[in-house]
């Protein structure tokens, strides 16, 4: 006689996945009216190319057909926008799913992703889906990697840099990354989400170092977060490694289409950052004058603590008047809150609240 199954899901699936906690995203409040400064959405409305080219696509026949698997009118119109050619660019269904693509692509079970601490919480949990470890170095007091970040590891299958950083909203310059780049003796990913808001990128060092891959996301600077998408720059012999990973079809035709119309407008792109900035600097300014640490930011967010003050109850204050910010604990790091950067009124209205906090 036959054992009966055992039904309990944590052991029936691999150990590996009953041993992580599931990555938790911001709050997405789906109903009542929220200034939402959680999730580093942008507060604009994207280009209207972008609604021209959703109902075009949407229109006759073109949802019939499965999408062009590799979104070649989006990589053909943003290697125009970069600099490069088309076959440098990989695109995916927002820049989590290039991220999950990355991990699998380079990352086995018992081998060991490196990430800076503390930053995007979610490479951790991609490590932890592949039964990978995940070595957290921590920031310097100053935001600047030291040299531990490049300490050789046997296991060490790849690192993964969010810069601009979130939470911190700080920048490693390019010739720092490059250097940390040159160091590593893995493939190293510069996730450059905010990029389109910072002073400086990386992709130029894609071109000199084989085993750099920057990605992008559609999600804050175009504001499309709604939309998912985000495309990954590498040398072609790097994309085509990468392209056997990724889903046939991850990228579907509608957001193929939304996605080559925004990156066609630079002008919507320049306009919203320069937007952006200005209310950025209002923001970092306004903490500062209400007795906050807040830190300089080259994203579309800002951290902020204060000297004395707890923070969970000023996050927790806030919330009871309806402004929906961030609330950052990080084990062995300490705690924050980070603020996406609004529209001037939403900033003005969280500024508002805060007085009276
Ligand atoms: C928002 C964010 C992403 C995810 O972007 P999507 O394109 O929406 O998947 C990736 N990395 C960092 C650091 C982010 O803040």
């Amino acid at each position: 006689m036959s054992a009966l199954p055992n039904n309990s899901p944590t052991s029936l699936v691999r150990p590996a996945i009953a041993a992580i906690d599931g990555y938790v995203p911001g709050e997405q409040p789906q109903a009542g009216k929220w200034v939402k400064l959680n999730t580093n959405e942008n507060p604009y409305a994207p280009s209207p190319a972008v609604a021209r080219a959703l109902a075009a696509t949407a229109a006759g026949r073109t949802l019939a057909k499965y999408p062009d698997s590799t979104a070649t009118a989006f990589r053909r119109r943003a290697a125009e926008v970069l600099g490069v050619e088309p076959d440098w660019i990989i695109c995916g269904n927002g820049s989590d799913d290039l991220l999950t693509i990355l991990v699998r692509t380079f990352v086995g079970e018992s081998e060991c992703l490196r990430m800076p601490y503390p930053s995007y919480i979610l490479y951790r949990t991609l490590a932890g889906i592949q039964g990978a470890g995940c070595d957290e170095v921590h920031y310097q007091r100053d935001w600047s990697l030291g040299e531990d970040f490049t300490r050789p590891r046997d296991d060490l299958r790849l690192a993964i840099i969010a810069n601009p950083n979130s939470p911190s909203g700080t920048l490693l310059p390019p010739a720092r990354v490059a250097e940390i780049a040159a160091r590593l003796p893995c493939a190293v990913v510069v996730d450059e989400a905010y990029g389109d808001f910072s002073e400086t990128n990386c992709l130029g060092l894609v071109k000199d170092n084989p085993r750099v891959i920057v990605t992008r996301s559609f999600s804050k600077s175009y504001a499309l977060a709604g939309l998912r998408f985000g495309f990954a720059v590498a040398q072609p012999a790097m994309i085509e490694q990468l392209l056997k990973v990724k889903d046939s079809y991850n990228c579907d035709t509608l957001s193929i289409a939304a996605a080559t119309a925004a990156i066609d407008d630079q002008a919507w792109l320049a306009d919203n950052r320069v937007k952006i900035i200005a209310t950025r600097r209002r923001l970092i300014d306004a903490l500062r004058g209400l007795g906050f640490e807040a830190l300089e930011s080259q994203a579309n967010f800002v951290w902020f603590t204060h000297p004395s003050r707890p923070h969970k109850p000023i996050y927790e204050a806030l919330k009871a008047q309806g402004i929906l910010i961030r609330f950052m604990n990080y084990a062995g790091w300490g705690d924050g809150l980070r603020v996406t950067v609004g529209t001037d009124d939403e900033i003005d209205a969280f500024l508002t609240c805060l007085k009276t906090i």
